[in-house]
């Protein structure tokens, strides 16, 4: 049975290195994923602020357009006023060009409400722009670390697995079936030693008559305060654990 015991307590280490490094494993998985999707989010804001820049100054290249005709207009009928003779046509004349002088009045109104919308507009895309190089940046030096560290836990998985397949081999298949049920049920921790008469798993005094017990070896001996697996583990020995 001492032999059992440890080879569960071998099975058990394996086992946690497993659990460790693949929740490792996911959690670097994970972050790259992250990092890759807060790239990708903030180049969809680029594109959008761009789009919204680029309306803007559509925006102000027409009201600037409008704003030349309207003004070319304006002196064009001003040029004319002074050769008109009769009253009635310079009335006409002078009304047409006071139409003209509101109406690009309201142009550059807007324009001057456009050219603040581009000009925020601008520094909004810069900063996003940026954010998105620095973003990049951490992504590429990150996601590079990263792949090193899920290679070498890949690496780490396949080596302890194989070592579980040879260890599963030596240990009776209805104690590989409890000791299993129980790592999964008690956070990892199946086998435990009994060292000064405490249970190592719940850290509980092990009543004397079953601390006899563990100490001859010859069957599995559950915590009665965790049901966890008890092995004996003379004074001295933690050492080797
Ligand atoms: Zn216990």
């Amino acid at each position: 049975m001492r032999e059992q015991i440890e080879a569960l307590a071998a099975l058990q280490r394996v086992d946690q290195s497993l659990r460790d490094n693949t929740q490792a494993l996911q959690a670097g998985e994970s972050r790259v994923a992250a990092l890759a999707e807060a790239v990708q989010v903030h180049q969809t804001a680029v594109v959008a602020a761009e789009q919204e820049l680029g309306e803007l100054q559509a925006r102000q290249r027409d009201l600037e357009a409008r704003l030349s005709a309207t003004e070319a207009k304006m002196k064009d009928r001003r040029m004319r006023i002074t050769r008109i003779r009769n009253d009635k046509e310079l009335g006409l004349a002078k009304r047409e060009v006071e139409l003209l002088k509101e109406e690009s009045g309201v142009i550059e109104t807007e324009l001057v409400a456009v050219l603040d919308q581009v000009d925020d507009s601008t520094k909004r895309l810069e900063a996003v722009q940026a954010e998105l190089a620095s973003l990049t940046g951490a992504r590429d030096t990150e996601a590079e670390q990263l792949r090193d560290t899920i290679g070498r836990l890949g690496a780490q998985i396949e080596r302890d697995r194989s070592r579980r397949n040879q260890l599963i081999e030596g240990v009776d298949g209805e104690l590989r079936r409890r000791y299993e049920m129980i790592f999964s049920r008690r956070g990892g921790v199946a086998v435990v030693p009994v060292r000064g008469g405490t249970c190592q798993g719940c850290h509980m005094h092990v009543p004397p008559q079953l601390y006899n017990q563990i100490q001859r070896n010859e069957q599995v001996i559950l915590c009665p305060n965790c049901q966890r697996m008890l092995y004996w583990q003379p004074e001295g020995e933690e050492a080797s654990e």
